[in-house]
């Protein structure tokens, strides 16, 4: 029995009722199982702190992870045109959250095409493409860079060309691979496929394949496979059973999170965490669906599977499962579920966010 300190960001559009539908469903959670409490430090976040705040990441947020050490968040808004950047990413940046955990499980009752899945996404967070280094065609940058380049190597690179950088390090690569190692031993999982375009991207991809090799030796309690980022994207599709937890550079990392979640449902069900070694911060990987926002109409899974993330990375592994079953039975009924997830989504019998919280709890404490 513990008393867990965690920082709880509602979000913005529909981040305060997925939230709140959350929060809920955790309390209840603990509290069939463990006898735990959380101690929820809310802190407001997005678009509708910006005008009173002047910002949409108030520096109290940031400051709450820190010491909370975990978050749970709803969707934020990136504003457009305001000269914000994305919260989302800003907190990442803020506190170096490396690895991105995206589990892909199909559940009774999901619409997919596929009959079992049940993979786990470790994306890395923080380097590849997505530094955003770029030089814009035609400026004197770009030529700089280029005039620069083709010096050093025989390959030229045409004039008016843009140039994006994309830096993967020793560094990065090897708490990543570690990172998805523990996780699946932590998780009683047995292989970790390393996805890459290696056979191209030599000292890029090739150095993040060179030191899974290496740090596998650390793990021979685990599998280690090697794949092609184009193979694997048919791979899952033809025999999705045959993964596991796959560990990959931020660009195919995004991409394939996105397919495999896909895979399980889409979007409203798809969890995730993004996780660094001072701070864990679990949310949904959709985005704030505005024009659903005040409604009561979205479907909380997403995040409330995020949430069962946040209770294992607690330590609270009974009140995990007890919830991720309690998900899986509600979904797998069918009766008490939001509009998305029946066949026709005019269904008049789909419940509310919240109705469908109440229906998740009411299994929790039969
Ligand atoms: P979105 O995920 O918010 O919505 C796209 C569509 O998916 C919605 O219109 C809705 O039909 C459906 N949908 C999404 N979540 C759902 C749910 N829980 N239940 C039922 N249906 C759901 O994507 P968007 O419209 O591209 O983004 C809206 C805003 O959210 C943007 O400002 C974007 O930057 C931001 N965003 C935030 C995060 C985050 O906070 N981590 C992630 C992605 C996008």
């Amino acid at each position: 029995m513990a008393t867990h300190r965690v920082t709880l960001i509602p979000g913005d559009g529909t981040g305060p009722e997925l939230s709140e539908a959350t929060r809920r469903v955790l309390e209840a959670a603990v509290r069939a199982t463990s006898g735990s409490t959380f101690e929820w430090d809310v802190q407001e976040a997005g678009l509708d702190v910006m005008e009173s705040a002047g910002t949409p990441l108030p520096p109290g947020v940031i400051d709450s992870i820190r010491s909370t050490g975990v978050a749970i968040k709803g969707p934020i808004t990136t504003p457009i045109g305001t000269g914000f950047r994305s919260v989302n990413v800003a907190l990442r940046v803020a506190l170096d959250l490396y690895a991105c955990l995206r589990p892909c499980k199909l559940y009774p009752g999901m619409r997919s095409f596929f009959p079992d899945v049940d993979v786990v996404v470790v994306r890395e967070n923080t380097e590849d493409l997505y530094v955003g280094i770029e030089y814009e065609h035609d400026s004197p940058a770009a030529e700089e860079v280029i005039e620069l380049l083709n010096v050093l190597q025989d390959k030229k690179i045409r004039r008016h060309s843009g140039i994006s950088i994309k830096p993967i390090s020793r560094f990065g690569s090897e708490r990543i691979v570690r990172f998805a190692f523990d996780y699946a031993r932590a998780n009683g999982r047995r292989r970790v496929h390393c996805v890459t375009k290696s056979n191209i991207m030599k000292y890029t991809d090739g150095l993040f394949l060179a030191t899974f090799r290496e740090v596998a030796r650390d793990y021979p309690d685990i599998e280690p496979r090697e794949n092609l980022v184009d193979a694997t994207c048919m791979g899952l599709v033809q025999r999705p059973t045959e993964w596991d937890v796959l560990v990959l550079p931020n660009l195919y990392g995004d991409i394939l999170s996105d397919l495999t979640a896909g895979m399980v449902g889409g979007l409203g069900v798809a969890p995730g965490a993004n996780i660094g070694t001072e701070a864990a911060v679990f949310e949904a990987t959709h985005g704030s669906a505005p024009k659903y926002k005040g409604q009561n109409k979205v479907n909380p899974t997403a995040m409330i599977l995020s949430g069962a993330l946040m209770l294992k990375h607690l330590g609270e592994d009974a009140a995990a499962t007890h919830l991720e079953e309690a998900v899986a039975a509600v979904l797998g009924a069918g009766k008490s579920v939001t509009y998305d997830m029946k066949p026709d989504r005019n269904d008049p019998t789909a419940v509310g966010t919240s109705q469908y919280a109440d229906a998740i709890i009411e299994k929790m404490e039969a």
